[in-house]
């Protein structure tokens, strides 16, 4: 017997959306079905969905009448019968990368660059995404998701499904941190501190050992409420005053800083980054996790005589995932500095414009189900 469920739905680029009666997803084989409490609202859904084709047409969004929503989280309601370790009733976050599962990469544990990687519910990153988004059509604004096992990560008691919404972006940032290695006593430019991407990769290297933050943004405000966070740690500066990187290198005796984040906004000036870049130290290294597009003018003598290290960084792995759980379920990364916004399903609308209006990366946006 089928059983039905409501699920926000887009059927034209430039309508709302509508809450829509559709088919409840069954488990089968390794897959889990769950019952979504909540999923986050990306900043960058609005745009997505009305220039992402435009953009970047080689990044194709789900196929209309589309179930959105990248951040689900909610409570396991069925198990597919070769389900190992997850139970029904577990309270869970569901990774929303799709990969194949068996290529090179995913076999080595880097399924963001499998052929097929996905992000469920958002757009995928070639023609190959098209197959995952057959095969795992739902997006977390719906009452129930399907996901195969290997990408739902169990959250700790202490983090409601709200803040189970927002791992993606916590995810991202701790993910590109790992990259650059141990932090222990480093420095490090985030640039585009402030925002979403921003904050998360802030608590994530503070409590991952960094020994100074220079915090790049625009506003002063929000500058100032983040170094509140470690004043002895963070160095704030305002892109508005001059050059970022001019100010690090000041700050560091002419040598720079041993690593940057980029963490800008989709479509935000390339001359920020480059600006930025010019404040790492030789040797250093830079990891690119932002939504700035289109060709750098790097200096490619600067690259090959200063040993720089560029880098990129998509999203993040289940078993980060799972790290990150056990950092907030521990205490280590503290989510309270973050205050939600949340609309009820009915409201999907609203949360899609309502979104990017407050206090940067200390507002998050989630919708409950
Ligand atoms: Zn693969």
């Amino acid at each position: 017997m089928t059983h039905l469920m409501r699920a926000a739905r887009l059927h034209t680029v430039g309508q709302p959306m509508s809450i829509d009666q559709v088919e409840r997803p069954v488990a089968m084989g390794s897959d889990v079905v769950v019952e979504v409490k909540a999923c986050g609202m990306v900043p960058n859904l609005a745009n997505v969905l009305a220039n992402w084709e435009t953009w970047y047409p080689q990044m194709p969004l789900p196929p209309r009448p589309a179930i959105h929503g990248l951040d689900p989280s909610g409570i396991v309601h069925q198990v597919g019968p070769q389900v190992v370790n997850i139970k029904r009733g577990d309270r869970v976050y569901i990774n929303p990368g799709r990969f194949c599962g068996a290529c090179h990469h995913c076999s080595s544990g880097r399924p963001q660059a499998c052929e097929h990687w996905t992000l469920g519910g958002y757009f995928g990153y070639n023609p190959k995404s098209l197959e995952m988004f057959s095969r795992y059509p739902y997006g977390g604004f719906g009452e129930f998701i399907l996901a195969p096992q290997a990408q739902v990560i169990r959250i700790p008691d202490n983090m409601s499904f709200v803040q189970g919404s927002r791992m993606g972006y916590l995810g991202t940032s701790y993910a590109a941190l790992k990259k650059c290695g141990s932090l222990m006593g480093k420095s490090l430019i985030i640039n585009g501190a402030t925002g979403t991407l921003g904050l998360g990769a802030t608590l994530f290297a503070l409590a991952m050992g960094i020994g100074k933050i220079y915090a790049v943004a625009r506003g002063e405000r929000l500058l100032e409420r983040l170094k509140a966070l470690s004043p002895e740690r963070i160095v704030t500066f305002s892109n508005t005053q001059g050059s970022s990187g001019a100010f690090v290198k000041q700050q560091t005796g002419g040598s720079g800083a041993d690593l940057m984040l980029d963490t800008l906004g989709a479509k935000a000036p390339l001359d920020s980054m480059l600006d930025a870049m010019g404040g790492v130290k030789r040797g250093g290294r830079i990891v690119n996790i932002g939504g700035t597009s289109g060709p750098l003018p790097v200096d490619v003598k600067w690259w090959m005589d200063e040993q720089m290290e560029l880098m990129g960084s998509v999203w993040f792995t289940a078993a980060e995932g799972m790290e990150i759980a056990a950092m907030i379920g521990s205490g280590i990364i503290d989510m309270s500095v973050m205050t939600p916004m949340v609309w009820p399903l009915e409201k999907i609308n609203e949360a899609i414009s309502g979104v990017g209006k407050s206090d940067g990366g200390f507002t998050y946006y989630a919708v409950e189900i």
